[in-house]
């Protein structure tokens, strides 16, 4: 199973379609060449190449993996992805690092009952900002820091539509994974700002129209959306901001 999201732009791996702990596996194609974003955490490797072969067809080449971060169920199957189609695989620096030293706690591999294996980043980008092309269309690279050090956002133009793949928009912030609470809530607002009209985020698949995908992002961004990741994932002194911020209530 397969869901096509647009022409060229398919959800090929995520709970219901490959292994369960799977973050969303995303495939953009423009002409020949085609890109992957985030890899899985690799336990249904079958199911995902066969859902990805689909989408390839005959001529066409893997040449990026895109990852969004660090996370266990978004990078455990990047390597096994790489021996098999030769792609480069691509991460911002502050995250690269900790996929290249296999990092426990900062990719999250034990959430998952799983430790980190150590691999090589092919492409280790720096600063806010990088493009990619990809056969004939350019794929953008946003740094989104917060609920990673090296979370990244990418977006691309589709059919006239601005898609934005989101990452882990909705969190959550934890001191083990690094996050940072004040990073988080600016990357937000720069998510905002994009004004995109389809939201692929990696838990919570496509969300449009805009207005859509403004209103979900601002959901994470207010006191309701804090007090849910935090009541989730708190860090120590979490409970007391929390409180504040939405007046002294205790969320439900
Ligand atoms: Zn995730
Ligand atoms: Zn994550």
């Amino acid at each position: 199973m397969l869901i096509k999201i647009r022409n060229n732009l398919w959800q090929v791996g995520g709970m219901g379609i490959t292994d369960r702990s799977d973050a969303g596996v995303f495939l953009l194609r423009f002409g020949q060449k085609a890109a992957l974003i985030d890899a899985g955490t690799g336990r249904d490797h079958a199911g995902l190449r066969k859902n990805i072969d689909k989408c390839l067809g005959p001529n066409v080449q893997l040449e990026y993996l895109l990852l969004t971060h660090c996370h266990f169920d978004h990078s455990g199957g990047a390597n096994a992805m790489r021996k098999d189609y030769g792609c480069r695989i691509v991460a911002h620096e502050l995250d690269a690092v900790y996929l290249e030293s296999g990092d426990d706690p900062v990719t999250g591999a034990p959430w998952y009952g799983a430790q980190a294996q150590p691999f090589p980043i092919d492409v280790k980008w720096k600063g806010d900002h990088c493009s990619f092309s990809v056969g004939n269309g350019l794929i953008n690279a946003i740094h989104c820091p917060g609920h990673s050090p090296g979370s990244v956002a990418y977006a691309t133009v589709i059919d006239c539509e601005l898609v934005l793949f989101g990452s882990d928009v909705h969190g959550p912030l934890h001191s083990d994974l690094l996050s940072d609470e004040k990073q988080y809530l600016h990357s937000l607002t720069k998510l905002l700002e994009l004004n995109a009209d389809l939201l692929i985020e990696s838990h919570f698949g496509a969300i449009e129209p805009r207005e859509e995908v403004n209103a979900f992002i601002e959901c994470w961004r207010s006191p309701i959306g804090v007090s849910h990741y935090a009541v989730l994932y708190a860090p120590d002194d979490w409970d007391s901001r929390r409180r504040k911020d939405i007046g002294g209530k205790k969320p439900e």
